[in-house]
């Protein structure tokens, strides 16, 4: 056999049937051609199968995702419109705290507020909160809002706390001040020059009179401590008390005291009762305000 021989096959088609035999002579490369092609196929065949399953695999995840970024676009929102209402209601509330200063006669540019910070929360929101979407917009806007509540509420729990100290001071200050009458009865006797009623010569009265029964109840016009509940001469049994800032009352005439020296009263303490002790013609309260030791008309501290 010679070397062409060889590279070949025979194929033979034997037919069962009166036919003549086919006798194909098929060289060797045909196989490997084939042989190739079918590999190639099969390889191809592969790769196209993974990749349809990597495609569907990523379809799938990309429907998840798209399905998760609406879940958060629509948190998000949510997230934004709150910042943004939270916003307004920290302006409302600086408008108020404003509000409260001018009304008390507090000095409402004192206010903690920096300008800019009033300027932005005075511009509010926008004008219909429900169409707030996550646009860029938005995310901005809530961005602001956030750091405008961050920067305002430490200044608003600042403002209410000096607002609450001056409130105080101005508590202290009025519970200080004579203002309410110290016993019930009428006046009949007023603050000025007038006729004595011992002497019938002009007289300077230094307080007003009220008269009504002994016994009844007297009370301290102001908070304050109690100088002195002792019988002094035309005063009879009474009582000093010293209210701070050069302010005291006196309550003279009395027939019972209720408080001891050095004593801490309030505004509207008991303090005694009504009498007609020392230089006096009948049951009546002698009740003067003096500042800084002159007597003042005690009618301008009444209600
Ligand atoms: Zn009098």
């Amino acid at each position: 056999m010679d070397k062409e021989k060889r590279k070949h096959f025979t194929i033979m088609i034997i037919p069962h049937s009166e036919k003549k035999s086919v006798v194909l002579n098929v060289p060797v490369y045909i196989f490997k051609i084939i042989s190739i092609m079918l590999v190639m196929t099969s390889i191809l065949s592969i790769m196209f199968i993974k990749q349809y399953y990597d495609y569907r695999e990523e379809a799938k995840y990309a429907q998840r995702s798209k399905q998760e970024n609406k879940n958060l676009t629509r948190e998000f929102a949510s997230v934004a419109k709150d910042a943004i209402a939270l916003r307004d209601k920290v302006a409302e509330i600086e408008e108020l705290d404003i509000l409260i200063r001018k009304q008390n006669d507090f000095d409402p540019t004192k206010s903690y507020y920096s300008a800019e910070n009033r300027k932005a929360l005075a511009q509010g929101g926008p004008e219909d909160k429900t169409k707030v979407t996550a646009s860029s917009v938005v995310a901005s806007e809530a961005q602001e809002a956030i750091q405008l509540i961050k920067e305002s509420v430490p200044e608003l729990q600042e403002s209410l706390e000096e607002l609450h100290t001056l409130m105080e001071k101005r508590n202290s200050e009025e519970s200080a001040k004579p203002s309410i009458r110290p016993t019930s009865g009428n006046i009949n006797s007023g603050f000025g020059y007038r006729k004595d009623p011992f002497t019938f010569r002009p007289d300077f009265h230094t307080g007003i009179d009220i008269a009504n029964r002994t016994g009844t109840p007297i009370y301290a016009t102001a908070d304050g401590k109690v100088i002195h509940a002792k019988y002094d001469g035309g005063y009879g049994r009474s009582i000093l008390i010293y209210h701070g800032d050069g302010i005291s009352t006196r309550y003279a005439h009395l027939s019972r005291y209720a408080v001891d020296a050095n004593a801490e009263v309030k505004k509207g303490t008991l303090i005694g009762y009504m009498g007609s002790s020392g230089r006096s013609t009948g049951p009546h309260l002698h009740y003067e305000v003096i500042i800084n030791g002159k007597p003042t008309d005690p009618t301008k501290f009444l209600p």
